[in-house]
């Protein structure tokens, strides 16, 4: 398809490169805590706003099949993650686990892009959580109406072993990540900490 179509930055669409140079120093900044209206129990931080750069990748990597985008958004939250280290937030070993998708919505986006973008930094995966089939979209509705449509929709395979960190693109009111991280904890989990591509 690069023969076809000319590439354009992921971050803001220009001409060009997967990401100009403007838009890879916007996502090289480190990542925020974030306070959500429902409680994630463990620390949330976002590498950036829902805005700019950080909203172009999320935009991108989510167009089917666009495993470039998604190998360069690895490297920019296994860059957010060491950082995370660095700075003890979370731990040296851990694995990251994907937020939970749903199962047709991962289908029509050609194989769910946080869990390639997860693959793609490098760090240990364990993609176990998956929302229960017929779960509604989140999208419509508000905190406590995402929070009551989650409860109990969070199914898990394997069990993690090590400390996670749950990776989702866009943390919004915090309910998906509440639930997952319920999910895990129920099953005896540690879970460190969770990071978004970007707040909204
Ligand atoms: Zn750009």
């Amino acid at each position: 398809m690069e023969l076809l179509l000319p590439r354009r930055c992921a971050g803001c669409g220009e001409r060009g490169r997967v990401l100009c140079p403007a838009c890879a120093g916007e996502l090289r900044t480190p990542p925020e805590r974030v306070f959500t209206r429902v409680d994630p129990h463990v620390p949330v931080f976002a590498l950036g706003p829902y805005a700019g750069a950080h909203r172009g990748v999320v935009l991108a990597m989510k167009e089917r099949g666009d495993q470039t985008v998604r190998g360069h958004v690895g490297a920019v939250v296994a860059a957010g993650v060491r950082h995370l280290q660095a700075r003890g937030e979370v731990p040296e070993r851990l694995v990251l686990v994907p937020a939970p998708t749903r199962a047709r919505s991962a289908r029509l986006r050609g194989g769910d892009p946080v869990t390639d973008v997860c693959r793609a930094t490098g760090l240990p995966v364990c993609a176990t959580l998956q929302l229960r089939a017929g779960t509604p979209d989140q999208g419509m509705l508000d905190a406590a109406g995402r929070r009551r449509n989650l409860v109990g929709r969070v199914e898990m395979g394997r069990r993690p072993t090590a400390p996670v960190v749950l990776v989702d693109d866009v943390v919004t009111t915090g309910s998906t990540m509440a639930a997952s991280v319920e999910r895990l904890l129920a099953a005896g989990c540690v879970v460190a900490g969770a990071v978004a591509i970007a707040a909204a």
